[in-house]
């Protein structure tokens, strides 16, 4: 997703293979060294259990039996009542489900939108699940060297890109207990941003091959391959046409899921011959409107589809949101569901985001919510009034997200007294016209074109209300966030926004937003002058809206369930 992120096009260095050594810091070391280190350092019996869990992913499957046998020569030393807290772990771990979620991005390391969100909320939930969750993205230069700087180099090896072999190293690190894997090849992800590269067809057709390839350098057989949007949407079409006869992923099942449909990986169709190397049967399935499309190879081969949100799902096989995809999707609708994503509840969380002036609770939020707009406005140099309604937006400025309503009545949204704060970066069409308001109504709109987190925390802590009137939206976890941090959801009744934010209720009290459903200005005005009415005129049913916002739960435990089941469905 996030496509239309700005990066440079910079043409890069025509050297075709990577060093085998690739994150600055990080000093190539045979894994040997670390398998080794693991045992000695383990005082503990309990590092003990923690070090065998992380054995195979170091070494390859044939070499599993010599590190059982390392951890065992260490618990014939412990006392006995660890023996038996040792055995258990080692009989569940083979039985345990394996999951490579495999994506374009995956926060903390490097995020455009919310993929990266899932990529880093999903395999965690899933781990503490008790599923054998990894994670694979490919090894940009954008990763900070802070956790480069962790990363241990597992090994490498050639990937073919039909006449092309190119260099795959595969690194890792653990983080917050999920085993990540990068891809490294400098030729193609030593570059400033992460996608709108004149190659991006044969990047990510590269990156998907070397997920496949690297199974045997991290010695791991997943029970299911969890790919998603356009960039790995190849993982499933790779794998049923080279590797069905590979011991490492033979018994794999795909789960492809659709983020974003807008964006579907689409190429001509040279790319068939020259960097996908499928023959005219196998090409049939990337085939599509005269082009190759990635997303349709996804959908005809992985085993199930999903998008995020059970709306988004029903919406995409119609015209209007199919972008093209419908007829294939009505096609496999038999395979196609919906699951709602997620927040992380710890990282999104004020009652500890240090990026606001003052945290806050259900319980303190009506006093402390007031200090953080108050801060903002000191910051932003807006006019200082805890009393005036602040609305708040951030996301990307495209089309998708409706800033199309928002400029074409902001005029009349900035003639009630409410202050306005924008944060996104995207078309320049629509930074420049939100910047050209800014100068129009210095006392009420600041616009920020920037992507930074500290901002977006800030304007979530410190708005009360939260616009959010997308075209379509997949799932959307903003209007979550917004919910969460107090900020009451305007939204328009689409995909993911129909299926998370509920219409307050003036007879029942029930609900947590306002909404509307035709993609229209005066519908969405109408939406935010009752929202605002009801913040001046109705305090304490306002008090109400907020509660009942922060009090829903969008934490990924449940949702982990879900993809459980899903999973356990089609693993074999
Ligand atoms: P999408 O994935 O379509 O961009 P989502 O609502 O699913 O939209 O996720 C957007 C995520 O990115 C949210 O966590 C939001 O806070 C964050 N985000 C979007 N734009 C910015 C920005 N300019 N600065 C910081 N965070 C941003």
């Amino acid at each position: 997703m996030a496509e239309t992120k700005k990066t440079s096009t910079k043409k890069v260095a025509e050297k075709k293979e990577a060093p085998k050594t690739a994150p600055k810091a990080t000093k190539a070391a045979a894994p040997k060294t670390t398998a080794k280190a693991a045992p000695k350092k383990a005082p503990a019996p309990k590092k003990v259990v923690e070090e065998k869990k992380a054995a195979p992913e170091v070494k390859p499957v044939e070499q599993k039996v010599e590190v059982k046998e390392v951890v065992k020569e260490v618990v014939k030393e412990a006392p006995k009542q660890e023996v038996k807290v040792e055995t258990p772990v080692a009989a569940k771990k083979d039985e345990k489900l394996k999951v490579l979620f495999v994506a374009g991005e995956a926060n903390p390391f490097i995020k455009t939108g919310g993929l990266a969100d899932v990529a880093g909320a999903l395999p965690k939930a899933l781990t503490e699940k008790g599923v054998d969750a990894r994670v694979m993205i490919p090894l940009y230069l954008g990763i900070p060297q802070e956790f480069k700087n962790n990363m241990r180099f597992l090994g490498n090896c050639y990937v073919q890109l039909s006449w092309r072999s190119q260099y795959c190293g595969v690194f890792t690190c653990n983080y917050q207990g999920v085993t990540y894997y990068f891809i490294d090849n400098e030729f193609y992800f030593k570059r400033h941003g992460l996608y709108g590269h004149y190659d991006d067809g044969e990047r990510f057709a590269f990156f998907s091959k070397a997920i496949l390839e690297s199974l045997k350098i991290i010695g791991f057989k997943p029970d299911i391959i969890h790919a998603n949007d356009w960039h790995t949407a190849l993982v499933p079409v790779f794998l049923d046409c080279y590797y069905r006869n590979d011991e490492f992923c033979k018994k794999a099942q795909t789960v492809y899921t659709i983020h974003n449909i807008e964006f579907q990986g689409q190429y001509g169709d040279g790319l068939i011959g020259d960097i996908l190397g499928l023959n005219y049967d196998q090409s049939l399935l990337v085939r599509y409107g005269g082009c190759v499309n990635y997303m349709k190879g996804g959908i005809e081969s992985a085993s199930r589809v999903t998008t995020v949100s059970p709306s988004y799902a029903s919406e995409i096989l119609d015209p209007y949101y199919g972008y093209g995809m419908q007829d294939i999707l009505n096609a496999r609708k038999y395979k196609l569901s919906g699951i709602l994503n997620g927040i992380d509840l710890e990282k999104n969380n004020p009652a500890t985001d240090k990026s606001l002036f003052a945290n806050y609770d259900a319980k303190t939020v009506f006093e402390n919510k007031k200090l953080n707009k108050v801060g903002l406005q000191q910051l932003l140099g807006l006019p200082v009034d805890e009393s005036v309604p602040m609305i708040g937006m951030v996301g990307r400025l495209t089309h998708q997200k409706g800033i199309d309503l928002v400029t074409a009545v902001m005029e009349r949204i900035l003639d009630m007294n409410v202050q306005m704060v924008v944060l996104g970066t995207g078309d320049w069409k629509y930074e420049n016209i939100l910047k050209d308001m800014q100068n129009r109504y210095p006392g009420k709109l600041r616009a920020i074109v920037n992507f930074s987190s500290d901002m977006a925390s800030k304007i979530y802590g410190a708005s009360d209300m939260f616009l959010m009137p997308s075209k379509f939206e997949p799932c959307g976890l903003s209007q979550m966030i917004a919910m969460r941090y107090a900020s009451v959801p305007i939204v328009r009744l689409t995909g993911g926004l129909r299926d998370t934010v509920e219409a307050y209720n003036h007879e029942t009290g029930k609900g947590d937003g306002f909404t509307f459903l035709t993609y229209n200005a005066s519908d969405m005005l109408y939406a935010i002058e009752r929202a605002v009415g009801l913040y001046r005129d109705y305090k304490d049913e306002w008090k109400k809206v907020v509660q009942n916002g922060m009090a829903k739960d969008f934490g990924w435990s449940n949702i982990a369930d879900q993809y459980i089941k899903l999973y356990n469905e089609i693993k074999q």
